[in-house]
């Protein structure tokens, strides 16, 4: 329970690119809250100006310390009332504001949420693919060895999972992930989501690496990575399913049945053993 007089802490969110999307509600909080504690001062009040809000502005961003929580926490037990922002979207979606709040919770704060734009929900929402489940997985790694480990588990995930990541590793991050699942993967890119120059790119990633590498055009701005998960019943043990099936003819026409099954297994993300047994079982094809 919160204590009446204590302030409340709005989580308020903020376009990710179309001033547009700024909601009626969250207009009217800033203008009504004593604070607006954000991630870049300078950068909200751009948008604070355009749409004539004058409340001070305070930062709270990643690198903040102790004292400054401490500092919106006294405020908001003092009455005054706190609307956190970050610089675009959802403010603790890859923004700060987790510690805050966590400890306004904690002590008792009332915490609302003023929701508006995210990238991620808004990239799920055009992408084409299963959105009944997901993951969401935040900022790919900067290093390649830590990329290919977070793609590892794809291998076998059957949901939708969803990464951010920026303009200039997204060539290196696909290349990981080919190497990771194998170009056949169905992916999406969504890019500058309601920008000018809003791209949505679908396709598996060998035709999508292939296309980005061509037009430099498509690498710059801000994506969001949707990896498509495998079907479910390709996870069943020892279901192949037809799309691995024909995988597997290809690969056989070529390669020994011991190869052409940890290739498929890699693709398909069905298991190596399964795929062997399919092939000896299936000699026309072997
Ligand atoms: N809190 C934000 C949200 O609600 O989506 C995310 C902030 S995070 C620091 C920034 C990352 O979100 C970008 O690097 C990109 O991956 C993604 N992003 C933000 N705006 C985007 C946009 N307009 N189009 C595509 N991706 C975007």
């Amino acid at each position: 329970m919160s204590d009446i007089n204590y302030g409340v802490l709005y989580v308020v969110a903020t376009p990710i690119g179309n001033l547009g999307d700024i909601s009626q509600r969250a207009l009217d909080t800033l203008k009504m809250v004593d604070v607006i504690a954000a991630e870049d001062t300078r950068h909200s009040a751009k948008l604070l100006q355009h749409f004539g809000v004058s409340t001070r502005l305070i930062a709270y961003h990643e690198y903040s310390n102790e004292q400054r929580l401490e500092k919106i926490v006294s405020l908001l037990l003092s009455g005054e009332s706190v609307a956190l922002i970050s610089d675009a979207g959802t403010p603790l979606i890859s923004d700060p504001g987790y510690d805050l709040v966590n400890v306004a919770r904690e002590r008792g704060i009332l915490v609302q949420s003023v929701p508006g734009s995210c990238a991620l929900v808004a990239a799920l929402s055009i992408s084409g693919l299963p959105c009944n489940q997901f993951v969401f997985e935040g900022f790919l790694p900067a290093k390649s060895s830590s990329r290919c480990q977070a793609f590892t588990p794809l291998l076998d995930e059957s949901r939708t999972v969803v990464f951010y990541e920026s303009p200039h590793r997204i060539v290196d991050s696909l290349k990981d992930l080919n190497a990771v699942l194998g170009g056949q993967r169905e992916i999406v890119l969504a890019r500058e989501l309601t920008k000018t120059y809003e791209t949505v790119l679908s396709g598996s990633v060998e035709a999508l690496l292939q296309q980005i590498q061509d037009d430099t055009n498509q690498q710059r701005g801000e994506f969001v990575l949707l990896v498509k998960g495998v079907e479910k019943i390709a996870l069943e043990k020892g279901v192949v399913s037809s799309e691995a099936k024909a995988l597997m003819a290809i690969l056989l026409e070529y390669t020994p049945v011991k190869t052409a099954s940890a290739i498929a297994a890699k693709v398909t993300g069905i298991k190596k053993r399964d795929l062997y047994q399919w092939a000896l079982a299936n000699p026309k094809n072997s």
